[in-house]
């Protein structure tokens, strides 16, 4: 079958959904791999390197394509061109792109959402969520790491001793770790907040300090955190004012399945912070855990300068793409069957993730929200 590539047409977006050493795991399986012009460009990836890799270069690989693989959604003009039938595999923010899924719908399309990977440890080679929320971690502490002038280390010199910077990371899951493991190994103190019992462990074990407000924790379920109450948001940021104020830099990284992010620090609580202090909101996209972050913008507040993430895993597009590409061949290896596409919807990691099929939209909660009870 013959699988394609497509270059990415949203703004930002410098990732690519396959890297030229992972085309031979497809060709294996038997399938073709053609990639639009340039589509690797922005992760600096030649479209030479993806020919010695075993793949062709086709302007038109997308109509041609049974099954078109990208990061982001495909756009309605590339919906269109679609082949009748053909298979898609990307994200597929399908509450923030209704309009997006009934086009699919309507072209008979049968489109995967790699957000929609059940987590369940069979299908940790697919999960994208992690391996993108690992790259954007990793960034965010860097970005801290960057933006803030002084050490993050311990210091210890002939001139004196130069104290190490304190580092607060608010949200331990995949991300809020890496970037607690990045900025422990740049030496930063660091202190880190989850409202799950099970993140103070994690924290520790990364060598940082988990911070105990001793309130009632919010686990729900598949291991995520529950949304708070609006009495219980104001206490908690009421315990972290001061953990806040005394940080250098701040990361923030908490988010709730399905709900915008959780504001976690007031703009009253980011003025108390120390001249010079630097804030990382990641959530920034999402609706922002800091009061004032913007997406793609520095920002001051009081004291300090507010850095708002935005798609931040393609700000490192060499490995994000290379984690992303893992992720999506692992899909496509499950869906394939002596050299042919045939996804098993009986499966659990393909059911979970089917968005459309045949004319119809398959996953139950974006049925009801295109279609309606
Ligand atoms: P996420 O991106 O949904 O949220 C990030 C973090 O924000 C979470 O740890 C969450 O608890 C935290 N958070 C939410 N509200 C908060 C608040 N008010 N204050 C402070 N923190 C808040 O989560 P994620 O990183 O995708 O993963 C969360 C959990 O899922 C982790 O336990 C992780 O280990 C688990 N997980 C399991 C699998 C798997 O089984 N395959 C894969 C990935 C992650």
């Amino acid at each position: 079958m013959r699988i394609a590539v497509v270059r990415e047409t949203r703004e930002g977006e410098a990732r690519v959904a396959l890297v030229p050493e992972l085309v031979g795991k497809l060709t294996a399986l038997g399938h073709d791999v053609d990639i639009e012009p340039g589509a690797g460009r922005r992760a600096l990836i030649s479209d030479e390197e993806y020919l010695e890799a075993g793949a062709g270069v086709d302007p038109d690989a997308l109509a041609h394509a049974d099954l078109v693989v990208s990061v982001q959604p495909p756009n309605p003009e590339q919906v269109r061109r679609l082949r009748e039938g053909a298979l898609t595999v990307s994200f597929l923010p399908t509450t923030q792109e209704p309009g997006l899924v009934a086009d699919l719908r309507d072209v008979g399309a049968t489109a995967f959402a790699m957000e929609l990977v059940p987590r369940i440890s069979r299908a940790q080679s697919m999960d994208a969520l992690s391996s993108q929320a690992l790259v954007a971690g990793y960034r965010c502490a860097v970005v801290a790491a960057g933006m803030l002038r002084r050490f993050f280390p311990l210091n210890m010199t002939a001139a004196g001793t130069v104290p190490p910077a304190e580092v607060v990371v608010l949200g331990a899951g995949v991300a809020g770790l890496q970037a607690i493991a990045t900025a422990r190994r740049l030496g930063a103190v660091v202190k880190a907040y989850d409202v799950r019992p099970a993140a103070a462990e994690e924290i520790r074990s990364m060598g940082a300090q988990a911070i105990d407000l001793d309130l009632p924790a919010l686990e729900g379920a598949g291991g995520y955190a529950r949304e708070m109450t609006e009495d219980r948001a104001a206490l908690q940021m009421q315990l972290l004012a001061p953990y806040v104020a005394a940080a250098d830099a701040l990361i923030t990284t908490a988010a709730v399945p399905g709900r915008a992010a959780p504001l976690l620090v007031s703009a009253a609580m980011v003025e108390a912070m120390r001249p010079g202090s630097v804030v990382v909101d990641l959530a920034a996209e999402s609706g922002g855990n800091v009061e004032g972050a913007v997406a793609g913008e520095v920002v001051r507040i009081g004291n300090a300068q507010v850095w708002g993430g935005r798609n931040v895993a393609a700000q490192m597009p060499g490995p994000a793409s290379r984690l992303y590409a893992q992720n999506v061949v692992a899909l496509v290896t499950l869906m394939s069957v002596d050299g042919t596409l045939a996804p098993d919807l009986d499966d659990e990691i393909l059911a979970g993730c089917c968005v459309t099929r045949g004319g119809r939209i398959l996953h139950e909660p974006t049925r009801l929200l295109v279609e309606g009870a």
